[in-house]
């Protein structure tokens, strides 16, 4: 009967920071509008002139990776707009281990997921033809652009995970830890997928290097506890 509402306290905290790179072109979308002035039709999403993966975006990716992979492990597990099933959460004050780690409408997150930003600021064009989907025609001049970050760009990646021990001794008795330590090894060996065309192998990103700090709350501070190397 988890009731993962301890906001009153700050126990723990793990830093994740690394750098994540995307193996295959990528670009987060930003609609089907490109930016006024834009030379292209479909842009790469960025702030400040640089190429972004909003910390949202990732939270998202890593959120239905757990759902899917852990739906069938016999874990509880509901989309997170199911208002019903998350009313009852609060009301048992049991929650499920999903909303345990990116919280729901009643419950706060446990993970917080840093926007990323390319370390260059580098992106290449594609020429496309853009069919008509109704009638699975070529539009009339329906050529159109569209804008991706090239191969192997390395990205800045910064998560923080809040009451939590995944780190440095793993507390099994937290169910959120085996979710945790699964989301991070797939994100370090296969690569998650994110962005515009999935369905064609783009936007696969890896985590490269990465290192974890943790710490607790000793009167009123925070004690780094120990740290080390992810990969
Ligand atoms: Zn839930």
């Amino acid at each position: 009967m988890p009731d993962y509402r301890d906001f009153d306290k700050l126990n723990i905290l793990t830093k994740i920071e690394g750098t994540l790179i995307n193996n295959t072109p990528l670009r987060i979308g930003v609609g089907r509008e490109a930016p006024l002035g834009s030379p292209v039709d479909v842009a790469v999403y960025r702030v400040n002139n640089q190429p972004c993966i909003p910390g949202s975006s990732l939270k998202g990716l890593f959120r239905s990776f757990l759902e899917s992979t852990f739906a069938s492990e016999g874990y509880n597990v509901h989309p997170p707009y199911d208002d019903k099933r998350v009313e009852e959460e609060a009301k048992n004050a049991d929650f499920c281990e999903i909303c345990g780690i990116f919280g729901n409408n009643e419950l706060a997150s446990h993970i917080r997921v840093y926007d990323s930003y390319a370390k260059v600021n580098l992106t290449f064009q594609k020429t496309g033809i853009s069919i008509d989907r109704e009638f699975g025609s070529v539009k009339p001049g329906g050529l159109f652009t569209e804008e991706f970050i090239p191969p192997n760009i390395e990205w800045n990646f910064r998560m923080d995970i809040i009451n939590v021990r995944i780190y440095p001794e793993p507390d099994f008795s937290d169910k959120r830890v085996k979710l945790l330590q699964s989301l991070i090894r797939v994100l370090s060996t296969d690569g998650l997928s994110i962005g515009s065309r999935k369905s064609v192998g783009a936007g696969l990103i890896k985590l490269k290097e990465a290192k974890w700090t943790t710490y607790v709350i000793e009167k009123g501070l925070l004690k780094e506890v120990g740290k080390g190397d992810i990969l």
